[in-house]
């Protein structure tokens, strides 16, 4: 077995032991890195030579018996959007091509500074978090590493394709509307999207304030449940970041899961959602059940809104957001800076930015307009709260709830790239869980018949992270699929 096959609490494990070292464990990376690499395409940029110094320093460190925080130089695969000091960070975007943040992220600083991970590189995403698929990066698609003529999911395709392959142990992304439980889905890999608060987004860089949130992306439970617990907390440059106990996420994951009520909702098991999935899901649901789960049928009546609802939020947000970017004030300017000020704006903002951030960046301004911002940005805003409620009313009822993460398994590259309405839809099963600001995972479930993975969605009331790890955890022991390895090849039969 290589070591990038193993899950990151047994390296820590094999390290503790001496049975490896932390230069051993990064090399082997960087190894399977140049193997992989150029089918995959899953970086944007890597750190090899400073990751070696690190690994050899604290391997020095850990046999002078210093103490070296509690990731033992596991190697970390960082989205692009999170700032890594003096490292570029670009968003998959011209616009901040040369970017060296000046700090890093709240969580860059707990993992690696407080806890001793080794960042290896920045991973491939569609350009500021937008899509479904990492094909809307200026740096071109990432591959999934199923079947490399498919997508790997999106936004955080490269950190989802990067545990999947074994060129990174652990992993961060972000999720406005499913973008680490999308490509966790489609690259057989854990995601978990925590609470809105639980992490400080400190360092993230912005597309929809309201709905970002920061999770982890990792081959298995257990994993994402020990990175959890070292990036939750308050942050005072987070004025969003929940002061709230952290609960003790990996002990909770053996507990027997015999009293709970899971709710099964009607509605995400609608027209739409591929056969296969849903009878893996079904099954997974069964066994939940043999597990000494109860379930029960639940009602989200809203579900049909929530996508119109999410898109209408997350464009209007991001139209603001992205107003910085002008070449003057943010971002790379043009070339060419012919005519005035307006003129100059325009064309940097023209040709840095891509067809699908211009086009949320159109729709979102025309939303938040004087004469359509009632019609448009305030009712959304009022369904949003009918969503909430929603869950609100669910989780009276049942203790998490379960469907499937994504309508179908991953599809071709570019088979939605001219069809933006098409990839929107399929975020239907994630985005609603932004838009009520709960925390949830995506494990996998099993195979459809081109032995594509198949995700399975636990959805948590606020704060509950250790109520949907738990369930995921007992239901990850009993399928015992997550050791596979993805193969990299081209996939179908
Ligand atoms: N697919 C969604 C979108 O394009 C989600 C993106 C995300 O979560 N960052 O907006």
């Amino acid at each position: 077995m290589k070591l990038y096959e193993f899950m990151a609490y047994e390296l820590i494990e094999k390290i503790r032991n001496k049975e490896i070292s932390i230069l051993e464990l990064a090399e082997t990376c960087f190894e399977r890195i140049e193997e992989t690499e150029l089918i995959l395409h899953s970086f944007v940029n890597l750190s090899k030579e400073k990751a070696l110094e690190e690994a050899k320093s604290l391997d020095k460190d850990l046999k002078e018996d210093k103490k070296i925080g509690r990731l033992y130089g596991l190697p970390l695969a960082n989205k692009d959007l999170i700032c890594v000091k003096n490292f570029p960070t670009t968003c998959g975007s011209k616009i901040l091509h040369d970017y060296h943040p000046p700090y890093n992220a709240f969580v860059i600083d707990r993992l690696v500074k407080h806890e001793g991970a080794i960042h290896i590189g920045n991973t491939n995403m569609d350009e500021f978090a937008m899509g479904s698929s990492t094909e809307n990066s200026c740096y071109g698609p990432t591959y999934n590493p199923w079947d490399i003529s498919r997508v790997p999911g999106g936004s955080s395709g490269g950190s989802a394709a990067s545990i999947a392959s074994g060129q990174a142990i652990l992993s961060l992304g972000s999720d406005t509307g499913g973008s680490i439980r999308c490509p966790a889905a489609f690259c057989g890999t854990v995601g978990l999207k925590p609470t809105y608060g639980r992490v400080s987004r400190y360092g993230l860089v912005a597309f929809a304030n309201s709905l970002d949130q920061i999770g982890t992306i990792t081959k298995c439970v257990y994993d994402s449940a020990l990175m959890l617990e070292i990036i939750s907390g308050k942050d005072l440059l987070d004025s969003t970041s929940v002061d709230m106990k952290i609960d003790n996420y990996t002990e909770e994951l053996k507990k027997p899961i015999d009293k709970k009520i899971i709710g099964v909702p009607m509605e995400f098991f609608g027209e739409g959602i591929d056969n296969e999935v849903e009878s893996a899901v079904r099954k997974a649901i069964d066994k939940l059940e043999r597990l000494g789960a109860k379930t029960i049928d639940i009602s989200i009546p809203h579900l049909e809104y929530t996508v119109a609802t999410y898109y209408l939020l997350c464009m209007s947000e991001a139209s603001s957001n992205l107003a910085r970017y002008d070449g003057l004030r943010y971002g790379n300017m043009s070339d060419n800076l012919s005519g005035d000020v307006y003129d100059v704006f325009s064309r940097t903002r023209g040709e840095k930015f891509g067809p699908e951030v211009r086009r949320r960046i159109f729709l979102g301004t025309f939303a938040l307009s004087a004469g359509y911002y009632n019609m448009f940005y305030i009712k959304a805003l009022k369904v949003r709260s009918l969503i909430k409620n929603d869950f609100v009313e669910a989780f009276k009822k049942c203790d998490s709830i379960v469907c499937p993460t994504m309508p179908s398994t991953a599809f071709q590259i570019g088979e939605f790239i001219d069809d933006p309405l098409q990839m929107y839809i399929a975020d239907i099963l994630t985005c609603p869980v932004n838009l009520a600001g709960i925390p949830a995972l995506s494990i996998p479930c099993g195979f459809d018949s081109n032995d594509l993975p198949i995700g399975f969605q636990i959805i948590g009331d606020y704060f509950d992270e250790k109520g949907i790890l738990n369930i995921g955890y007992q239901l990850e022991q009993d399928l015992n699929i997550y050791r596979k390895i993805a193969p990299v090849t081209k996939g179908g039969k």
